[in-house]
């Protein structure tokens, strides 16, 4: 009898144990799933040791498992709930980007995200109520655990054990050479320990906070910064240059683009539209992209993002009125840089959501100003992250706003609606550019999104911003537009647009071309990086921009 109760308490605190362990792992137990089986069963055994190593160690010192299961639990417990809405959505682990954009989010994004997470959002819950569940049920084991020499044997054979499979994995990946790695073991130790659940999503916070500190930093470097501009009192400059930064926009999915499906009827009816083929984003995240994109700084060199100023005070410098039309003004507590422009609208303040509709009378009123200044007009849309109005809800069946899973028998929901996306952004340019040809003045135009997006193309992914930026994330479209008067006073620069549209270009040198098309000169002016020059250099590779590391893509 005695010994039957034995066993059964044995085999009842297996259970226990398998269970609050596998309970703490789910991140690791869902995120590994792309890889083999074997690989996938060692990845889990590694996570499973190494878990077992800190548990025995915290045990010795606590002489409780409750307090160890409790110490042990929480910070694996906190990572979990991070960690799988983002295994669900992107199908990586979270990224320093990721956690940028949910903390530079503005209240509008947030209320968006939640709603579309609210079918995932039992998922943290339940978590913790098995934990806490399984938590209060160590209370009733006493701590007995065998002699010392034996646990500290134990729990070294664990942590050989994950050592041992991490680095076999590592050395049988193709991540093998991965940049930017020192050494063997500080490439395991990165890849298996740092950046995997639970580690990942502290390490991400810590970096985070790093960029923070750079825009602190580089402040005062910042607030002296001049493009001394070298302009001669008889240069021409068009009266007009409008700068439009879309929002998660894919070049593929415009009919002036080659698309199938009629979704930019608008710009289509534009005579003098250039569209660009292959222009691609040095980010594949707004907050990465658009700094990227108003500053001379590159991919390359990020950090001067935080040392200079942008594209708006280059026009100030020129003798430009500036103004700048958010709908996203989460980009502001990034770049801290609100007060350059002489007047800013920021459209989605107060949690008041607006459409990109409103952007147009905005931009009329500006327009019409009377001024003996030329006009320098940045628009940044809410893009792929506004709503559409019902006019425009063309391509059915959709989501109609409502939250689908992320999986791809949704695919044609989520693309119809990005569809009907593009035939609104196409309207709202199409407008604008009406509009300021109506004006009948020397007037440029020029529209580029931050980045593109995922479309459950060959495969499960949804959205953007992952750690491998892919050739869809960063593909954009590039249009310019230039009025009847720019393009006779800008012959050569017009013909140069039209040469150079199928090569390859990217905004790194979107800055020098949007000055050159203005005719602006200053001191680190490059003529061959405008792709409105004749003498434009085609670039060899293009490098893509995400806080873990710079990606060169060969041309
Ligand atoms: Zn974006």
């Amino acid at each position: 009898m005695v010994k039957n109760k034995i066993r059964w308490i044995t085999i009842k605190n297996i259970l226990l144990m398998v269970s609050s362990i596998l309970i703490l792992i789910i991140p690791n137990i869902v995120g590994g799933g792309n890889l083999n089986f074997t690989y996938y069963l060692l990845y889990i055994i590694s996570k499973i040791s190494i878990l077992i190593f800190f548990g025995i160690i915290i045990l010795r010192i606590t002489k409780s498992y409750y307090y160890s299961y409790l110490i042990i639990g929480i910070p694996y417990l906190i990572s979990s709930i991070v960690e799988i809405p983002n295994l669900i959505l992107l199908s990586k682990y979270i990224s320093t980007d990721v956690m940028k954009a949910l903390f530079y989010t503005n209240m509008i994004e947030i209320e968006e995200f939640i709603g579309k997470f609210y079918l995932y959002s039992f998922l943290p819950f339940t978590l913790i109520g098995i934990y806490i569940y399984i938590l209060k049920k160590y209370k009733f084991i006493s701590y007995n655990l065998y002699s010392g020499k034996k646990i500290i044997f134990t729990s070294l054979i664990l942590l050989s054990i994950s050592i041992g499979i991490s680095t076999y994995k590592y050395t049988n990946s193709k991540y093998f050479t991965y940049p930017g790695a020192k050494n063997l073991t500080y490439s395991v130790m990165k890849t298996y320990y740092i950046e995997d659940p639970p580690i990942n999503l502290y390490y991400r916070i810590y970096n985070f906070l790093k960029i923070n500190r750079n825009i602190n930093k580089y402040r005062s470097e910042k607030e002296n910064f001049k493009f001394e501009v070298s302009n001669s009192k008889d240069s021409i400059m068009p009266n007009i240059v409008i700068f439009v930064i879309g929002e998660r926009i894919r070049y593929s999915n415009w009919s002036i683009n080659g698309y199938d499906r009629q979704t930019s009827p608008q710009l289509e009816k534009i005579k003098k539209l250039v569209t660009f083929q292959k222009h691609y984003s040095n980010g594949n995240e707004t907050n990465n992209s658009i700094p990227l994109i108003i500053t001379e700084a590159t991919a390359q060199n990020f950090n001067d993002v935080y040392r200079q100023k942008t594209i708006v005070s280059l026009f100030k410098e020129a003798g430009y009125e500036t103004s700048w039309i958010s709908n996203q003004s989460n980009i502001f507590l990034y770049l801290n840089n609100q007060n350059e422009p002489n007047k800013l609208y920021i459209l989605d303040k107060n949690q008041i959501r607006s459409t990109d509709l409103d952007i147009i009378p905005i931009f009329d009123t500006i327009l019409n100003k009377n001024t003996n200044k030329k006009k320098f007009i940045v628009i940044n849309m809410a893009g792929g992250h506004g709503k559409v109005p019902a006019r425009f809800n063309k391509f059915i069946p959709n989501t109609s706003g409502k939250a689908y899973p992320f999986i791809a028998q949704n695919a044609h929901l989520f693309i119809n609606d990005y569809d009907n996306i593009i035939l609104f952004q196409d309207y709202v340019l199409g407008e604008l550019i009406k509009n300021t040809e109506k004006r009948n003045l020397s007037s440029v135009f020029i529209f580029t999104p931050d980045h593109a997006c995922h479309l459950f193309d060959g495969g499960s992914l949804f959205g953007y911003g992952s750690d491998n930026p892919t050739e869809l994330e960063t593909h954009i479209p590039l249009f310019i537009w230039g009025s009847d008067k720019y393009i006779f006073n800008n012959e050569v620069k017009y013909r140069n647009l039209i040469k150079n549209k199928n090569l390859l270009t990217t905004n790194d040198q979107l800055f020098y071309t949007i000055s050159d098309l203005a005719n602006i000169k200053y001191k680190t002016f490059i003529q061959e990086l405008s792709f409105a020059d004749s003498a434009y250099y085609e670039p060899k590779s293009r490098y893509v921009y995400t806080t873990k590391q710079v990606f060169e893509f060969k041309k």
